[in-house]
């Protein structure tokens, strides 16, 4: 198995400060390396002068990609342009000057919407490119699968260590609560919370309840990227999962049960459902030694925790 040393090494986390970010920041800070972040107004990653200049100047060893325009399924059908354009500038502009910084590891972050709507389950990393995107994400996808690629395109023609892993559906601390925008974890738990102070005798759960979604705490996949940078070198993207699914309908239950909302659900079908089913096959993870620990139950109640403990509702 691979073996990079992170040790003392200078780790710049593009995207410090969303969810994804956040949780390998505080990963990696328990670390003896240098973590490197830059807020906006240092460092515009929508803007490639402003990239260069930055790069050049605090020459990082190591980058992990997470900054990107992220939402739910709303989000993604109403501002395509942006999950389209945002996402491929910041990805060009990160990964060109890493190549020309001579950075000696780069992690890529996708998602597994950039599979084939109809994808065989679990989804194996090879069923990328082998069918038609999902409608909805289908902007948030093409730009992922762009930077995949871009990375791929360096190994081979540079032999640059840029590597690419595709996380399931994530959920926890510094998620975004957004009432329309956020995926479905936060969605409920803030709606959940609001309907048990209201005293509302029942909730609303977009779609029919039936698809089926796996979802991996940000803790664990912020595990899984050290793991990655570690052991992982290859051209193909590697998925990060718990391997498990659980139907909307009986994770709105759960999400009900951790509230303590004692009301009924009801479901808006003018919402659309997206991908039918999407669940990772992790073999290829769990076979370089990395499994997700915590369970849904336990992820879900320590972010509900944690929304509370921060006055996010
Ligand atoms: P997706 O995996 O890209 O579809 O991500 P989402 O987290 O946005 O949606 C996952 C599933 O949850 C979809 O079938 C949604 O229709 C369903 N869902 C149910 N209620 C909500 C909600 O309030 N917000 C969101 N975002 N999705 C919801």
């Amino acid at each position: 198995m691979v073996d990079f040393d992170l040790i003392n090494k200078s780790i710049f986390v593009a995207g410090h400060n969303g969810m994804v970010g956040s949780a390998i920041c505080r990963a990696l800070n328990k670390l003896p390396i240098s973590l490197l972040v830059a807020d906006k107004e240092e460092l515009d990653l929508i803007d490639e002068f402003s990239v260069k200049s930055w790069m050049n100047k605090n020459k990082p060893e190591v980058i992990v990609l997470a900054a990107a325009r992220v939402g739910g399924i709303y989000a993604n059908n109403s501002y395509p342009v942006d999950f389209l354009l945002n996402n491929l500038k910041i990805q060009n502009n990160v990964i060109e000057a890493a190549y020309e910084n001579k950075v000696e590891k780069l992690l890529f972050l996708g998602s597994s919407c950039i599979y084939p709507k109809w994808a065989g389950q679990p989804i194996k990393e090879e069923y990328l490119l082998t069918g038609e995107l999902e409608q909805t994400n289908q902007w948030y996808a093409i730009a992922k699968i762009a930077g995949l690629k871009l990375c791929q395109a360096y190994r081979k023609q540079y032999g640059c260590d840029f590597i690419s892993a595709m996380p399931t559906n994530l959920y926890g601390p510094n998620d975004n609560f957004h009432p329309l925008f956020s995926h479905v974890p936060a969605a409920l738990i803030r709606r959940f919370h609001e309907a048990k102070l209201s005293g509302y005798d029942n909730v609303g759960v977009w779609g029919t309840g039936n698809p089926r979604r796996e979802f991996l705490h940000v803790n664990d996949l912020a595990s899984a990227c050290i793991h990655l940078l570690k052991h992982y070198s290859e051209l193909e993207p590697i998925n990060i999962g718990t391997g498990e699914d659980i139907s909307i309908s009986s994770f709105a239950e759960l999400v009900s049960k951790v509230i303590g909302f004692n009301g009924s659900i009801v479901y808006d079908t003018k919402m659309p459902d997206g991908m039918k089913e999407k669940r990772l096959d992790v073999r290829k993870i769990n076979k370089i030694g990395w499994k997700a620990a915590i369970t849904l139950s336990d992820g879900l109640t320590s972010t509900y925790n944690w929304a509370l403990a921060n006055d996010i509702f």
